[in-house]
Parts: structure tokens; sequence; C-alpha cells
């Protein structure tokens, strides 16, 4: 059955909570960072950074699964070493994270890294090197992220606040970004992460309030894939609502793909990034005449790789199945051993509880092709239908 259909692609914009906070413009390699630029996801590597081919093989990871920029530590000789070859072959902007050794960010310059993460709490005599870093990161046209973290932050204000709160993190971050200024340097962005999301959303509303500076967001040590993922959403969310934030790093203790995965489901989420396959599925409860779970997981596996905007409801009954069904692109509403399977409001068949995923998937392929549109459901993932 062929009916014409429109994916789920809004007329106009979509809708986001606020406009974006108004920042200068950065380029980190060739992507765009501030208010004119679409929000970047970024991560970092787990491997050794000497290891060449494995620290590439983890950046086109996470450049598949959608990495707009990577960062990658920088801890000893050996790893500055390995810098030009990483950013010569990376398909995306590298930038060098560099703690304790200056001497290391004049490395990550000179190998052509995209731009260098500094942390001022821990550099050795940073203050007193910015004219210098100034000097050469103006000359080499790249950017300076200064990353100001809770857990490491400048003794002098830890000292005079008495611990990372958002008013010494936030005034560690100005103090340095001056100094830079001084030199003619305001190629910046900032973040002042702290592993607390109240006391990081706070941080980050008075930085924004400060500063024109672009913001990445980060909630550091966020934790395990669960509570990281929900602390890193919430802090995000929160700031993201409000217009605050221009790349985002959600940190976890996880393969950094998942960081990625969860990094570009918050924004698309909040309409700051175009959606793609979106799975609208109950909860389940007593009512349902179908494994729901089972049916969700099958049917998000058997569509995952879907690049273009499509909403697809699986229901487990018949209460909120039909409704929700009808408002998806493509849907499923099921009951007595059957499936009402609904394209663009209307029921275009009713086939057994084993041919759900399947026919759902023929469907998605079918809008794929008449969009002229790569065939990608099913195309990953073998989908084994067991009912
Ligand atoms: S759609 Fe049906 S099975 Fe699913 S949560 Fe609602 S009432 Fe329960």
């Amino acid at each position: 059955m062929n009916l014409p259909i429109g994916l789920g692609i809004p007329e106009g914009p979509p809708p986001t909570l606020a406009p974006r906070r108004k920042t200068r413009q950065l380029m980190v390699g060739g992507v765009g960072v501030g208010s004119d630029h679409p929000i970047t996801v970024q991560s970092m590597t787990t491997t050794k950074t000497h290891d060449i081919n494995a620290t590439l093989q983890q950046i086109a990871q996470l450049a598949t699964a959608g990495c707009d920029i990577v960062r990658v530590a920088c801890p000893k000789t050996v790893d500055a070493e390995a810098l030009p070859a990483i950013a010569a072959k990376s398909p995306i902007p590298v930038i060098a994270d560099i703690h304790f050794q200056p001497k290391y960010i004049f490395a990550a310059i000179d190998a052509g890294c995209a731009a260098v993460r500094v942390n001022p709490g821990n550099i050795k005599e940073f203050d007193g090197r910015v004219k210098e870093v100034a000097k050469a990161a103006g000359d080499a046209g790249i950017p300076i992220r200064i990353g100001v973290n809770g857990g490491s932050l400048d003794k002098r204000l830890l000292e005079k606040y008495g611990k990372a709160t958002p008013e010494a993190l936030v005034e560690s971050a100005i103090y340095e970004a001056g100094l830079f200024e001084e030199h003619g340097y305001g190629d910046i962005a900032i973040s002042v992460k702290h592993s607390d999301p109240v006391l990081m959303v706070e941080a980050y509303r008075q930085l924004a309030a400060k500063t024109d500076y672009p913001l990445h967001l980060g909630v550091t040590e966020a934790g395990p894939k669960f509570m990281g993922t929900i602390k890193s959403s919430v802090a995000f969310g929160a700031l993201l609502a409000e217009g605050i934030g221009d790349t985002i790093r959600v940190s976890l203790s996880a393969d950094p793909v998942e960081e990625i995965k969860v990094g570009d489901q918050i924004l698309q989420s909040l309409n700051l990034r175009p959606r793609k396959l979106e799975i609208v599925s109950c909860p389940s409860c007593g009512r349902a005449q179908v494994d729901v779970y089972k049916l969700a997981e099958e049917v998000t596996a058997g569509l995952d790789g879907m690049e273009f905007p499509l909403r697809v409801a699986v229901m487990g009954c018949v209460v909120n199945g039909p409704g929700e069904a009808r408002d998806a692109d493509l849907g499923v509403a099921s009951g007595n051993g059957k499936g009402q399977i609904f394209v663009k409001g209307e029921v275009v068949e009713t086939v057994p509880e084993s041919k759900i995923v399947e026919t759902l998937i023929a469907h998605a392929n079918r809008i794929a092709e008449e969009e002229g549109l790569e065939q990608v459901a099913g195309a990953k993932a073998e989908v084994k239908v067991t009912r």
C-alpha cells in the first residue's frame, strides 16, 4: 500500500524553549561554536593518546555516532608527539586537553589541533604564561577553552571561598579570560563544570550573565551511565531551556559513544537539533495485550540508524494506542493477538502480532524510499521476531 506521507518535519523551525543567548563566535576547525551556530556535542577519547591508531579508531566511532568535536588528553610527551598525526587524520576537529604542563599547550598548537583546553587551576605558573599562550593561539588562529573544574579549582579561589562554589568557579573563569583579553586575545570558550548539577547550573547562569563567551556545558564526573545521564539531562535541560549553552559534553563512566548518544538525544528533545527517529511507547500496564517492552526494543533496534525524522508509536492496548498511533507518522496499537498499523493517522492494515515488527520496518523503509533516502531501517540490526 503506497500512501502519500508527510514525514514528521514540522513547518518552519520547530519551537524551542528560549532564544539562544547571544555570544561571540568561534571556529573550532571547521565547526562553528556560538549562538550563530547549532549547539555541538563533544566527547573525549579514553584511549592512550600516544596509541595513534586506537585513538583515531575511537574518534571515528564517535564521529559516526554524531560527535562534532573531540577532545584528547595529553598527559605525557609521547601523547604530545602523537597530536600531529591525530589532528591531521581525525574526521572531526580535535581539542587537546592540557593539565599541569604549559609546554604541551604549545605542542598542541604546533601540532595543528583545532583548539586547546586549559585548566587554569592546575597548570603550573599559568598566569605568567598567558601572554605566550595568547600569542601562539592567536598566530595559529585557534580558540582556547578555559575549563574551570570544581575538582581542581585554583588554590587562591579555594582559599577565598572555602570550596568550589558557583561564585568561585565563575571568578576563576572570568579572571583567566581577563588575562587573555589583556593580551588582545578573545577567542575563548568557557566551562565551569561541577559534579553537582545544582551548583553547576547556578555557576553557568552567573557566568552567562557576566560574559558573552560561548559556553561549553558539562556536569563533570557525572557518574555511571544511568546516573550520569540523569544528572546531565536535568542540568543541561535547565540551562538550554534558558538559551544557555553552545557546546555540551555528557561525562559518563561508560563508552564515550554513549555520551554522544545522550547528548544528541538531549538536544533533539529540546528541538535544538533536528529530531530523527522518535519512539513513542507506552510503559505498559495491566491492560497490555502485548509485551510492550520487547516490542518497543525490537522496533527501536530494527529502525536503528534511521536518519530522517520519524515518530513511531508502539502502544500496548486500545486505550491510548489508537490515539498515539494516529498522531505518529507510523504506529501500532496492539490487542487480541493483532496489531493495527497506522500510517499518518490512517489504519493501513491489521497484522498478526508476530508480524508487527517487520511490518513497521517495511513501512519505514518504504517511506524512506519514497523520500529518496537510503534504506536504513533493518539494515543495521538483524531483527528476530520471536512471537
Ligand atoms: S496504552 Fe494500554 S497498555 Fe499501554 S500503558 Fe496505556 S493503558 Fe496500559
